[in-house]
Order: structure tokens, then sequence, then C-alpha cells
């Protein structure tokens, strides 16, 4: 289904404006784009199995066409489902403006879904084509519709899990001659960090991501026992991710610092984690795209919290984060900051033109998001 899922027009009937006609700037189609890239966790390493995305274009009457992304793995078919079934006929013949109505709208009416998971994944990457569009349809790049900020942004190497230390070691000397000068591994193994640091050394900053797998006296133990190592931050210590009050009381008796946030579902529940942990993480390919990022980042702004998108992900949901990071990030403890998925696929959704150089990622000057994804990426990726 995933593959021959046609790339349906939205549905005029339902959700078109009842009293106006469609104007020339209404949404007229949303399609969507399945991507399964193969990679590398790295140069010489074996191939891992694929990690599917999910691209999703919005077009307007007139023509003008936004991109976004949902998050995807594994439920990328239920995800494209979910923007073709849900979301796209709400959409048919309205106006795209990401701040206008539309999109307070459609969450009310699909508030019974849930308010995180599947149908909000399928809405981020909505929003963020809409925002596309507006900066397309203004001549300017998502940030300066924000405010402006940085030409270019540090970000971190996000490694891949190798589950043994000599691996981990060579990863992060990849990364840091790479010039990233930080480097974050997904490892639950003390002897795994411990290699880790000891390659970095002490002018790299090092995070471990461990996913959610320990009860709150397992994650005291494992804070004790990697405490020495100096990390960044520990990321999503608990199961489960939304026990709030757990991560409070890790991070005041842990003694190392705690990050979380992408399994957040709305930008209240991130408002309620920079209460619980020291680094919050939305993610935009899941909680409402550049505006539910715009609402973190505006809060963490009032409260001086740190914020550090969620971005294991190289497509629009990135340039989210990008452009949104530039305009309103840097409060907090760690300046503005953006996650790179260190992996070594076979191509990337916007081809060279979004490749971190020393460390560094660009933010796009061009008009909206700045990139539209390389189409020939696009064919050549498709599953199935
Ligand atoms: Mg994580």
């Amino acid at each position: 289904m995933t593959a021959s899922l046609p790339a349906a027009p939205v549905d005029r009937r339902r959700g078109a404006g009842e009293s106006r006609g469609v104007s020339a700037d209404a949404i007229d189609r949303i399609d969507t784009f399945p991507l399964r890239i193969p990679f590398r966790a790295g140069p010489g390493e074996p191939a891992r199995p694929p990690v599917d995305s999910l691209l999703v274009r919005v077009t307007t009457a007139a023509g003008l066409h936004g991109w976004g992304e949902a998050f995807g793995f594994e439920a990328t078919p239920v995800t494209r489902r979910a923007v073709h079934d849900l979301v796209a006929p709400l959409c048919a013949g309205r106006d795209p403006a990401p701040d206008g109505p539309l999109m307070s709208e459609i969450q009310r009416k699909l508030q019974v879904f849930g308010r995180g998971g599947i149908v909000l994944h399928a809405l981020s990457a909505v929003d963020t084509a809409l925002w596309d569009i507006r900066g397309k349809a203004a001549g300017l790049p998502v940030r300066d519709l924000l405010g402006g900020g940085a030409a270019s942004l540090p970000c971190y190497a996000s490694l891949d899990p190798y589950g043994d230390a000599a691996a981990v070691r060579g990863a992060v000397r990849r990364a840091v001659d790479a010039g990233f000068g930080g480097v974050k591994l997904h490892e639950r193994d003390v002897a795994a960090v411990r290699a880790a640091r000891e390659e970095a050394g002490p002018g790299t900053a090092l995070m471990a991501d461990v996913n959610c797998p320990w009860t709150y006296s397992e994650a005291l133990d494992a804070a004790g026992r990697l405490r020495g190592l100096r990390l960044a931050w520990l990321e999503e210590p608990l199961w489960p991710p939304e026990d709030y009050a757990g991560l409070a009381r890790l991070r005041a008796a842990g003694g190392i610092p705690l990050a979380a946030g992408e399994n957040a579902g709305t930008p209240l529940d991130l408002g309620r984690l920079m209460d619980a942990v020291d680094v919050v993480q939305p993610s935009p390919a899941k909680m409402g795209g550049v505006t539910g990022l715009r609402e973190v980042f505006r809060a963490a702004a009032d409260r001086d919290a740190t914020v550090v998108p969620h971005t294991f992900y190289h497509g629009p949901g990135l340039l989210a984060a990008v452009h949104v990071t530039a305009a309103l990030g840097g409060h907090g403890s760690l300046g503005a900051l953006v996650e790179w998925r260190c992996s070594d696929l076979e191509a990337f959704p916007y081809g060279a033109a979004l490749l971190p150089d020393r460390g560094r990622i660009g933010v796009p000057g061009g008009p909206g998001l700045g990139l539209d994804p390389d189409p020939d990426v696009l064919r050549a990726f498709q599953p199935g």
C-alpha cells in the first residue's frame, strides 16, 4: 500500500470555505512522498535496515509548493493515511496562513484521536509546509518571518547506536575530526560512554541518549555511574517518558543534567517539561511544526529555559528547526544548537545543499524553508 497509494488531491467538497469561493491562495492539494534511504552508521560500517521518512507537499491554487515532514520510521504508512484521510480533506480550499484559523480548527476537530502521535505528526508536516508557502509568497526565509537571526548555527553529531565500545570510539573520532563540538551517543552501557569520553577528550560536549529504558531506581543508579563522565545531558532516562515528576526527582538527585521532550505532543506538554529537565527537546515533525516550535521557544525565552529541538531526520522537519532556532533560539545554558543525525545515508533529501561544515549548519537564505527536496532523491528512494 505504501508505494501504490496515489498522491491524492484534497477533496474540495469537504472543508472548503462555505461562504466564499476558492481563492488563488487557497490550498489546492496535498501529496505525500515516503522515502526509504539505505544508510550505514559510518564509512566501512555494515548497512543497517533503512529508516523511512515522510515528506508532505502542500500546493496552493496559484501553484506555490510548501514542504513539510512527519516523523516516519515504521509508522510511515499509517501517518501517510492520516495525512490523506484525516488532514487533507479539512484543508481543501482553505487559506494556507499558518497562523490563521485553519490549523487550530483541525486540531480541535481531530483532538478525539489524541494530542500526540500519528495525527499530530501528520499535522506537523502540514504546518511546516504552510510556513514554507508563506515565506515563498513573501520572498523571505522563515527565519526572517520570525524576526531574523544567524546565517549558520552550531550543530552536534547525533550518532547511531553501536552497542560496542570500540565502535563507539571510532564514531566519536570521526565526528570530532569532522569538526563537531558536541557528540551524542545512543548507548546505555557505561563502558561505551566512558570510551567516548576518553576518545573525545575534555573539550567536546558529550551527551547520552538512552531512549526511556529505566525505572526511577535504575536511572538513579545509572546516573551515579555516569556522573564522573561530565555529560552535557542524559536523554530520556525514564520509562514512561511522560513521568515528568520522576524526571524532576531524578534531576534533583542524580547529579547530571537531563534532557527530554521528543515524545511530547504539544507545546503545553513541553512547557511542563521545562520544570522537570535541563534541556527541552521538541520534535517539529511530531509536535506542531514551525508553529509548535515557535510557541516552545517563546515560552523558553520567558523562562530562560534551554531548548534544543529533536531532529533525528534530514528533511523539512530539520529545516523547520534550523529556521526557528536561528530566529528564536539561544536562551538557557547551551546557546542555539541543532541536532544533526550523523548517519551515512546513500542520499540526503536536499543533496549536498544541507550538510554541516566543521560543526556548523547553514540557515538557507532563500524564500520559505529555502530549499526544496531533490526530486531525483524523491524518485529514487521510494519504498517498496
Ligand atoms: Mg532522543
